[in-house]
Order: C-alpha cells, then sequence, then structure tokens
C-alpha cells in the first residue's frame, strides 16, 4: 500500500487526507494526523471519500454537440468561438463562472486568462453564493479581505458565538474540536444565532432565533449595551479604529427588537458577550446569504473592534467558508471585482503592477459581472459564450429555472467537470473532461488561510485532463502561448507566489513570495502552512498589534441600520423559506450521491415546517407539500419539527434534476442580492405550501438505476442498487406494466405480487435466480414500511417475506439511519436507550459504536437520548 497526504474536496474545513492505495486500486480514507485542520477527524463525508471515486459516470472524453471528440478539435472550438465571439462584440461578450472545488493553480490560470489577455472582468466563482458578503465587509473594515484569527481561537476562547453556522453539519470537524473544548472546559459557553434551532445548538449554552435579516440590529444593540456598561476598549478604538461615534449613534437608533428576542434574551446575550474578553464569533452562510449580508458582517466586526478583541489568542471575528477552496479563489482574484492577489482592479497602480507582471496590455479596467448579473446577461444575450468549470448553475443559482433557460438560450455553452451527468452538463455545447478530486495535484486554502497541497493517489484515466492544463492549452491556440506556457502546476504556484510578492509591496495581506522560489520536490513535499510567507514573518493571527491595511493603518467602524429581507411573507406567500445543507450530502451531489451510506441519512428532499404550520395545512409528516415561490416550485416531503419557527420553513439544496422530479430549492429562491457583494439572498425567499394531492405513493427497490416520469420521484443510491420515492396524482392502472417500465424489466421478469384491494396496497416483487432485482410496494398513503430493513434486501438471496414490508421479529428494525458511518439506525438507539437505560452519547458509543467514528451524528444521538426522557428509564 502506497500512503498519500492530501485534503478533502469538500467543505471550507480543509482537513487533511491519508489516502492508502492499494495494488488493486482499492482505496483507504482516514485523517491526517498531523494535519493541523483536523488533527486526524474527519467527518462523514470525508470518512465516506473512499465510495465516491467510482469510475461510473465519468467523463471521459470531450464531447461536442454530444457526440465524443478529440481534445485536439475540442479544445481549437472552444478557443476559435472564444476568440471569434470577442472580435465581433467585444471582451466582455464572454464569461467563465468558475468553483471554489478549483485548486489554486487551476484558479490562477482561469483569472489570468480572463482578466489579463482576454481583457475583462467577467470571472465569477460558485463562491459569490458563500462568502462574497464576508470578502466586502472584511475590505471594508480592514482595508482587505483578511481572516483574522486561527481554529485554536475557538478553543481558546471563553465564549463562541456561532451566527448563521450550522457548523455541526456544514464545518463538522470544526464543531468536534469545539465540542471537545468544551467538554475538556465546560465553563467555555457556546451561543448559537439562528432562525433554526439546528443540530449545533446541541453545543450551545443559550440559542438565540431571532428572525430572519435581523442581524444587524441585534449586533448594533450589542454596539450600544458595549457603551453602555462601558466595556468599548477607548484606547484601542482611539488609537486603532476610525468611525466609531457614527456606528454607535447608528446603532442606538436601531432597535433590537425587531429581532424578536424578548428582552431577557437580548440582556443575557449582551451581557454574556460583554463580561468575556476571550470571544469569537464564527459566522457563516447565514449571514453571508442576505441581501444585507455584508452589513452584518460588520455589524459583527464593529463589536469586535470596539473591544479590540481582535487578532489575539481566543478572540476575534472567524468567517468560515463553504468551500474547500473559496478562499484560494480570493487569493487568485477568482471574483469578478478583484485583482489577484487581493489587489483592486478600481486601482491604477495595483493594474499597472499585474499588467507589468503579466505583460498583459489588455489587462482589465473595470470589474465583471458577478455571478447572478452574469446570468442575467447570458439570459438577455449580452453575453454569448460561457465556460463553466465544475460547478452546476442550473441548480444551485437563484432563479435557477432562469439560469437554465439563459444557458438553453446561450450561443456557445462550455462545461468542464469529471461527469456529464448534471441538469448544467446536459446543456453544453461542449463538454471537456477534467481530472477528479484523486488525480488532481494543486493547493487549496482553508477557511484558516492554511495552504495545504491536494496530491493524486489514482492514475489519471485515459482521457481527463487538469483543469490548469485545459484552460492554458485554449488560452495558447487564443495566441497567448507565451503567457501560458506552463508544464506543472508547481510553475504556477510559483508565479502565484511571486505575484503575491508584487502585492505585498502595496501593503497587501496576501503575500507568500518566500515561497515563490519553491523548488519541486519542496512542493511535493509542502507541509499545511499558513500565510501570509514572506522573509519576516509565516502564519499567526492578523490585527493582534492593531495595525489594518486601509491607508492610515485604522480599521474602520460603520454605521449601519437593519434592513428587513428585500421581500417578506404576505397572502400569496406567507412562509419564509430558509434554505441550507443536510449532514451528509455536498452541493448538488455529484460526488456524495454515490455513496450509499451518505444517501441513507436523509434519502428524498424534504420541507420543515412547525407543528402548528403543518397542522393549519393539514400536513402530516411524510405527506407530500408543493412548495412554490413567485419564481419557481419543488414537491417535498414534510417534515414536522418545531426546530423551524411558526411561519418559517427550511429545505436543502442539493437536489438535483437528476435525483428528484422537483427538488431544486434555488428555483424557488428570487435572484435578490446584496448591493456591495452581490451575494444572492439564498436564506429568505418567500413561499406557498399546500399538500400535494397525491392518489398513490410507492416506495422502490432496484438493482439497476430506475427511471420515471412519476410527477413526484427521487432516487438515492443503496448497498446493492437504488431506492426511489414516487407519487402519482393519477396512478396507473396496470402496475405490473408500470413497475417493468421504471425498472425496464424484460417482459420475462416474473413478478410476485401481493395485493390487499380492500386498503389498496400492491406490492410487487421481481427476482432474477436467486436475487432481487426490484420491487415496488404502493400504497394510497405515504408508504410506512421499514425502509433500512428493506434496502438491505438487495444485496444476498432474496426472501419472498420482504413483501411484508416488515422484518421478522428476530431482525428488528433498524430504522433510519443516524449513523451512517456504521449505519446505525434510529430504532436501534432508541431501543439501546430504552433496554439499557443508556443517558450519553457516550454509551450509546460504548454500546452500538455509534457516533464513535467521526462523529458527525452525535448531535441527533443527543436528541433521540433527550426525546426519550432518559433520566425515567435511567431510574428503571
Ligand atoms: Fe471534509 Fe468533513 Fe473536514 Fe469538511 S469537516 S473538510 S467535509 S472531512
Amino acid at each position: 500500500m502506497t500512503t498519500v497526504a492530501t485534503t478533502c474536496p469538500y467543505c471550507g474545513v480543509g482537513c487533511g487526507v491519508q489516502a492508502r492505495v492499494a495494488p488493486g486500486a482499492d482505496v483507504e480514507i482516514k485523517g491526517d494526523a498531523d494535519h493541523p485542520a483536523n488533527l486526524g477527524r474527519l467527518c462523514s463525508k470525508g470518512s465516506a471519500l473512499a465510495e465516491t471515486i467510482w469510475m461510473e459516470d465519468r467523463l471521459l472524453s470531450p464531447r461536442i454537440g454530444g457526440a465524443d471528440a478529440g481534445w485536439d478539435e475540442a479544445l481549437q472550438l472552444v478557443a476559435d468561438r472564444l476568440a471569434d465571439t470577442i472580435a465581433e462584440h467585444g471582451p466582455d461578450s464572454v464569461a467563465f463562472y468558475v468553483s471554489g472545488q478549483l485548486l489554486t493553480e487551476d484558479y490562477y490560470i482561469a483569472n489570468k486568462l480572463m482578466k489579463g489577455f482576454i481583457g475583462s472582468g467577467n470571472i465569477d466563482t460558485n463562491s459569490r453564493l458563500c462568502m462574497a458578503s464576508s470578502v466586502a465587509g472584511h475590505k471594508r473594515a480592514f482595508g482587505t479581505d483578511t481572516v483574522p484569527g486561527l481554529y485554536t481561537d475557538l478553543e481558546e476562547a471563553d465564549l463562541v458565538v456561532l451566527v448563521g453556522s450550522n457548523l455541526a453539519w456544514c464545518h463538522p470537524v470544526l464543531y468536534q474540536r469545539l465540542a471537545a473544548a468544551k467538554a475538556a472546559r465546560p465553563e467555555l459557553k457556546v451561543v448559537t444565532i439562528d432562525p433554526r434551532r439546528t443540530a449545533t445548538a446541541d453545543l450551545a449554552d443559550m440559542h438565540l432565533g431571532l428572525a430572519p435579516g435581523t442581524d444587524v440590529a441585534l449586533f448594533n444593540g450589542l454596539l450600544e449595551h458595549l457603551h453602555v456598561s462601558a466595556e468599548v476598549d477607548s484606547d484601542y478604538v482611539a488609537n486603532h479604529v476610525t468611525g466609531f461615534d457614527a456606528a454607535l449613534e447608528a446603532a442606538c437608533s436601531d432597535d433590537p427588537c425587531v429581532t424578536g428576542l424578548s428582552l431577557e434574551e437580548l440582556d443575557a446575550f449582551y451581557s454574556l458577550w460583554a463580561g468575556t474578553q476571550k470571544v469569537v464569533t464564527v459566522y457563516s452562510q447565514g449571514v453571508n446569504q442576505s441581501s444585507t449580508g455584508t452589513d452584518k458582517v460588520n455589524a459583527i466586526l464593529n463589536c469586535h473592534l470596539a473591544t479590540g478583541r481582535i487578532g489575539k489568542p481566543g478572540m476575534g471575528p472567524f468567517s468560515v467558508t463553504g468551500q474547500p477552496n473559496a478562499m484560494g479563489g480570493r487569493e487568485v482574484g477568482g471574483l469578478a471585482n478583484m485583482l489577484a492577489c487581493h489587489l483592486d482592479i478600481e486601482n491604477a497602480a495595483h493594474r499597472d503592477a499585474v499588467r507589468t507582471f503579466w505583460d498583459a496590455p489588455h489587462l482589465t479596467e473595470t470589474p465583471g459581472l458577478k455571478a447572478v448579473d452574469m446570468f442575467r446577461a447570458v439570459a438577455d444575450g449580452r453575453i454569448k459564450a460561457i465556460w463553466i468549470a465544475h460547478t452546476n448553475p442550473v441548480v444551485s443559482m437563484p432563479e435557477a429555472d432562469a439560469v437554465k433557460a439563459a444557458l438553453e438560450a446561450c450561443d456557445f455553452v462550455v462545461v468542464s467537470d469529471i461527469t456529464a451527468a448534471t441538469d448544467t452538463a446536459r446543456l453544453a455545447d461542449v463538454l471537456l473532461p477534467a481530472t477528479a478530486w484523486g488525480e488532481k495535484d494543486g493547493t487549496v486554502t482553508n477557511s484558516e488561510r492554511c495552504i495545504s497541497r491536494q496530491r493524486a493517489f489514482l492514475p489519471v484515466p485515459d482521457g481527463p485532463r487538469p483543469d490548469w492544463q485545459i484552460m492554458a492549452q485554449v488560452a495558447r491556440r487564443m495566441g497567448f502561448a507565451r503567457a501560458f506556457d506552463y508544464a506543472t502546476p508547481v510553475e504556477i504556484f510559483r508565479e502565484h507566489a511571486a505575484l503575491s510578492g508584487v502585492a505585498g509591496q502595496f501593503g497587501k495581506d496576501f503575500d507568500i513570495s518566500a515561497m515563490s522560489g519553491i523548488t519541486d520536490s519542496e512542493y511535493d513535499t509542502l507541509k499545511p502552512t499558513r500565510w501570509p510567507v514572506t522573509a519576516i514573518r509565516t502564519g499567526g493571527r492578523f490585527f493582534g498589534d492593531g495595525q489594518y491595511f486601509t491607508p492610515n493603518g485604522k480599521a474602520r467602524m460603520l454605521p449601519l441600520l437593519n434592513h428587513l429581507p428585500a421581500a417578506m411573507p404576505d397572502d400569496d406567500y406567507p412562509f419564509v423559506l430558509n434554505t441550507g445543507r443536510v449532514r451528509d450530502h455536498w452541493h448538488t451531489m455529484t460526488r456524495t450521491a454515490k455513496s450509499p451510506r451518505l444517501s441513507a441519512h436523509l434519502a428524498e428532499p424534504f420541507v420543515e415546517l412547525h407543528p402548528d404550520d403543518a397542522a393549519a395545512l393539514d400536513l402530516k409528516p411524510a405527506d407530500l407539500a408543493r412548495v412554490t415561490s413567485p419564481d419557481g416550485g419543488a414537491i417535498l416531503r414534510v417534515r414536522v419539527t418545531d426546530t423551524v419557527q411558526k411561519g418559517q420553513i427550511f429545505a436543502p439544496m442539493h437536489w438535483t434534476g437528476e435525483t428528484a422530479s422537483a427538488g431544486r430549492i434555488d428555483a424557488l429562491v428570487a435572484a435578490v442580492t446584496d448591493p456591495i457583494s452581490g451575494q444572492p439572498e439564498s436564506k429568505a425567499a418567500v413561499a406557498q405550501v399546500a399538500r400535494f394531492e397525491a392518489r398513490a405513493f410507492a416506495f422502490a427497490l432496484s438493482a439497476e438505476e430506475p427511471s420515471t416520469d412519476a410527477p413526484y420521484w427521487a432516487k438515492a443510491r443503496a448497498r446493492g442498487g437504488w431506492r426511489m420515492e414516487l407519487a402519482w396524482e393519477e396512478p396507473p392502472t396496470d402496475w405490473i406494466s408500470a413497475a417493468r417500465a421504471i425498472f425496464n424489466l424484460p417482459d420475462t421478469a416474473e413478478p410476485v405480487t401481493m395485493s390487499d384491494p380492500r386498503r389498496g396496497l400492491q406490492r410487487l416483487a421481481f427476482i432474477d435466480g436467486d436475487r432481487l432485482v426490484a420491487a415496488l410496494f404502493v400504497a394510497p398513503e405515504p408508504v410506512a414500511l421499514s425502509r433500512q430493513f428493506l434496502v438491505g434486501q438487495l444485496q444476498g438471496e432474496a426472501d419472498l417475506t420482504l413483501l411484508s414490508g416488515q422484518p421478522g421479529a428476530d431482525r428488528p428494525d433498524p430504522g433510519a439511519i443516524v449513523c451512517s458511518c456504521f449505519e446505525i439506525g434510529a430504532n436501534t438507539i432508541r431501543r439501546a436507550i430504552a433496554e439499557q437505560g443508556l443517558v450519553t452519547v457516550d454509551a450509546i458509543g460504548e454500546a452500538l459504536r455509534a457516533g464513535t467514528n467521526c462523529g458527525s451524528c452525535r448531535p441527533e444521538i443527543r436528541t433521540l437520548i433527550d426525546a426519550a426522557g432518559t433520566p425515567k428509564l435511567a431510574a428503571e
């Protein structure tokens, strides 16, 4: 076995991974104990990485118009079409829409080609949807896009405030580090601020369920409280901050009661924050994804600046990014309004420096179009050619149906990706096969500015190429051969590092110039390294010395007033729709959906409603609901929970046209953006909810991938095949024929059937030899069966007792999967709680192993313990 140290390709925690490859290409994944981000831990997604690297669905050859083509032909076509479009319509008629999945070296080349040589600012990234408001807030306050602190600050703090951050599910290893720190030092207080009571609240001493879009008012109230309680650090403000008086005056005129929190809650939070010196405020998409996201960021920064609680151990504001290389994208200038290395497009001296460095006479003079405006320009024909790399805007952009229509109408769409099976790739004129995680070489930067190597541990299959190479090859064919003459990613890294030295001369924070002479072997063996990396310093915190990157060296506090979301609920759309993530899936599931165990936790798209709202709509758990906004609609499984507030609903953003009939939740989100950052308001759309009136529901199992035109379907991988949920308003009359069509079975496949006409039940199983190849369970109500038991029947010898839908008394129903590492279900945990009187998560772990590997399920185990009323059980 060979072991390769690389980096997880999912969230911005940026965990180190040890990939062990056996000669037969079996891969084992473990956390890297030497990586400072995770110290050996991995979450459920990271732990299942080996299940996501199949070759199935891989795009192995370029395709033109859907037909396989050679690289030469495809690259020349892309280069010619871009060049012709630019010649006829100007450089702003083309665009690149790229991704935080790219490595820094890929990103650097894409940005250099568009901004330096095509001469347009029209390159933006899906990171715009994730953390653009943090970038804008940092620049307004600090003069640069600087994350001041380190992950260890969360462990060293006495108070960690999590604002709009479901850390337990979205940055699980960071959550685990915080949980471990709190276990070791219970006096460390945790506050969660979120309209939803998420799994993260399990750790919290205080949860503040504020109204959506009221964070500015909350932190304005805190600033006023800090002033009134004499907790403002006057010396720090005098020496290191401008704008305090105006910020305070604005704060005092705002009304924190708009948060909907009680005065007691506000006072408790304000007193705790004011009275705790070592406080870290972590914020994420719940803050950023808002029409006032930048103001929310600055409202948080204002409080840290007023108290000087920044840049020192255990204190500071901390933006955690969603994607593995969102930070790398920021460093190379992958956002439309940034130049490379944190330099500013609007600054003539910065432009001159980059123009000279790149020898790029056509360097753009103006920012390009940010993501939402970019796709509007595609829709109205200003952009006539777009190249989309490793992202799925037909699913993830707001007003996703309009984005789909725009791409369908666009003259020329290029998509580079690892698969053709995405909603966006299906619209491409040219598909370019790129190398996948496991085959890629380069660097990524995580949320604490730590640059890590992603290293290839699998051979590149015949066909795909690295993204930097594809982009450079197109650039060369467009006539820019000298500027894009790279043979390896380390050559790009050296150039990027050298350019950062130029930025450093302008007093910019991102300076890794001491790595500009890195040798090939030093790059190969590069350990995780926090920037900056200059002749005089490596890593560490920023701003501990009170020096900022503004012209006068002082941080800026800003006068802010709360503004409610752009659209508010009304009679037609009475709910606020909050979108977000689930624990075990990543973005649009192109990788995590390959893993049966990741798909087992939550296997179909859903909407969460408060019990009172569900009752008013006559919706019960497991019903289906039509959720509609002014921009689009979805059909989703109903989950009833008081973790959402009355009048609010939550739905995850992962499901696509590949995995569900109507689950693309961003189709419902309005393309309303923050005026400064351009980030869309993905947390506060408006929506209505109504029952989806189905006359038949079904649960299906299949050894092969099923397909259907039923109005509702959602499919997920299971061990040995697939599972699927279906529903019809007008059900088929012949279920055997319907089943044959769904499962694509030959006439020779004989069904075994069981029916109960009185109850409207139909059950069919198709056996081939001794193997179950397909089964369909139909009912007039949402199908209530032991799904985990049934899914297990896809493996091993077929047992026709499966038609009962329930395991025998000797095989207890495990229930819905909670611990995906060991595939332990909720019923198994409930039984252990009841029968063994277990009252702690650790005790459950000892008895069942649940929660003892990645730990991502520990909050849900705690919820099951709480729901069981453990003190009584313990006493029995
Ligand atoms: Fe990957 Fe999980 Fe670590 Fe994020 S927390 S980098 S998803 S292992």
